[in-house]
């Protein structure tokens, strides 16, 4: 048992390596959400993990909840998958040069999503939808991108963008260094408000080169689309000539074997995957239609390349992570998800605390209201405050969670008896402490002051 979780520890050492990492490191760390600053406390410096837990710098064990924000479906440290890049790594980090593994991780992606004929391997999710975007630009020769107010597709500079004023209007940038020529050709619509896409593309729709969304949105916490959302972009941009980029970095080979296109089966015109295809290193891709595909350098003129894209251990990982994930995986996935769900569900449910678990397929999330939350205005008129003290009560009981009430909690296939006992017993007191806390004082309601800009998503790892 993992009795060391549960006693009061300092973390002596994880907080050693903050400060040492705030010194050469922008906040200490090298993507925002790690920082815990939306939960407070030292985020712990991780050392090691199996199966499904975490050891950190001083020893403390976590039942891991957040799997990399996505990519351990099977688990840390899965033998398949270690020796898999073990045995790449003693033939060669990386050749720059075209390898049979490259061919066969994009035979089992194409295999696996019936739309997608061609993939191009990249590093990250976030060069996968800008590659994306650029091609859907590049094929129909039009600027205007359409995105939904908390999707995330990662820091591409067009898509860092929030709405503007009116409904067929520019979108403004969320981050300082975006400019507003970036931003402007990106149109900003809640999520799951088809009204507003429709009105959207009868005032541009000749302007407009693609829509990206989530394929169900996971960066507001879960938020599933609702039944004829995704259809709906699809009859909107077929009918004008426009793409549709379905982003399945989050969701895809996770909620099924095929992604949320297994769930739900409305086909896009281009994909964008990353996280759990990459088993764990850096590893993406983007994908569609060969006739699409095939207008990328070299085949066609839309300019796309990567020094290290298709290396040889991402590829390695990736490739034995999907071979290992067979239909008993999804099946645990789905059971592991389900269970959590349900065991969150009752201890709130016991301490009084109004909530909702929300689902989309095996990511759930916690929102603290009793209203359905299907858009970022619900997710963020949740009462947030409340997820501090649930994080942190759960984290020194042995749970790691995500550290923000706008991510998803990611199950793997890895969970066990002992790692579910751990989360039940946590439980209950992190319900009561979320039932403790207390709102932050009402804003000063005197003159409107400047306010830092926030991002329109939750999101930022
Ligand atoms: C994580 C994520 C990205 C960005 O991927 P990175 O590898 O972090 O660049 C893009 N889209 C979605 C839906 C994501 O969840």
């Amino acid at each position: 048992m993992s009795s060391s979780t549960t006693s009061p520890r300092v973390h002596t050492r994880s907080a050693e390596l903050f400060d040492r990492a705030s010194r050469v490191i922008p906040g200490g760390v090298n993507s925002p959400v790690r920082a815990f600053q939306a939960v407070g406390g030292t985020p712990r410096f991780m050392v090691s993990g199996h199966g499904p837990w975490l050891t950190d710098a001083d020893g403390a064990r976590y039942v891991d909840l957040v799997c990399s924000w996505g990519p351990m479906i099977l688990g840390h440290a899965h033998p398949a998958v270690v020796d898999a890049v073990r045995a790449a790594a003693e033939d060669g980090l990386s050749f720059g040069a075209p390898t049979e593994r490259e061919v066969e991780l994009a035979e089992v992606i194409v295999d696996r999503v019936d739309p997608v004929e061609q993939v191009r391997l990249v590093n990250s999710g976030t060069e996968a939808t800008m590659s994306a975007v650029r091609l859907a630009r590049g094929v129909t020769g039009r600027p205007v991108i359409v995105k939904f107010a908390g999707c995330y597709h990662g820091h591409v500079d067009a898509l860092l963008a929030q709405a503007g004023s009116g409904v067929a209007t520019f979108g403004l940038p969320t981050s300082p260094g975006v400019t507003g020529a970036q931003a402007a050709d990106t149109i900003v619509l809640p999520y799951n408000d088809l009204d507003a896409a429709a009105a959207v593309f009868a005032e541009r729709g000749a302007d407009i080169a693609c829509v990206i969304t989530e394929a169900a949105a996971g960066n507001m916490g879960a938020v599933a689309p609702l039944p004829d959302f995704n259809a709906g972009l699809h009859a909107l941009t077929t009918a004008h000539g426009a793409l549709l980029v379905i982003d399945e970095v989050m969701t895809g080979f996770r909620v099924s074997r095929s992604g949320w296109y297994g769930l739900e089966g409305v086909p896009g015109d281009l994909y964008t995957f990353g996280k759990v295809m990459s088993g764990g290193l850096p590893a993406a891709a983007f994908g569609g239609r060969a006739e699409l595909m095939s207008r990328l350098a070299p085949a066609g003129p839309v300019y796309q390349a990567g020094t290290l894209s298709g290396n040889p251990l991402a590829v390695a990982a990736g490739l034995a992570t999907l071979r290992a994930a067979d239909d008993a995986v999804y099946a645990a996935l789905d059971a592991n998800a389900a269970k959590l769900g349900g065991l969150m569900g009752d201890a709130l449910s016991a301490a009084g605390v109004p909530h909702r678990v929300q689902f989309a397929g095996n990511m759930l999330s916690v929102f603290f209201t009793e209203t359905p939350v299907t858009d970022f205005a619900a997710a963020s008129a949740a009462q947030t405050w409340r997820f501090p003290a649930f994080f942190q009560a759960l984290l020194a009981r042995g749970v790691y969670g995500p550290p923000s009430a706008f991510e998803v909690w990611f199950v793997s296939a890895a969970l066990d008896d002992e790692a579910f006992e751990v989360i039940a017993s946590a439980l209950p007191a992190a319900a009561r402490a979320a039932a403790e806390a207390t709102p932050p004082p009402e804003p000063d309601p005197g003159p409107a002051a400047p306010t830092e800009a926030e991002p329109a998503e939750g999101s930022g790892r």
